[in-house]
């Protein structure tokens, strides 16, 4: 079985978890209804999608 020859030190752990975070999903305002959305989808709020109405909004 392979193994490391050294230990990992502080250093270079943190150096390789300097990637792990996440980020935060990126959102646009929706032209129609100003809901936060995510770009390119779908508006969950109003169902508008690039200026037209694509779904009927819930609750109607
Ligand atoms: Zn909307």
């Amino acid at each position: 079985m392979a193994v490391p020859k050294r230990k990992t030190s502080p250093h270079r752990r943190g150096n390789r978890r300097s990637h792990d975070s996440l980020k935060v999903e990126a959102f646009h305002e929706c032209g129609n209804c100003g809901e936060l959305k995510r770009p390119h989808n779908l508006c969950p709020a109003c169902g508008h999608y690039n200026g037209r109405q694509i779904l009927e909004p819930k609750g109607l």
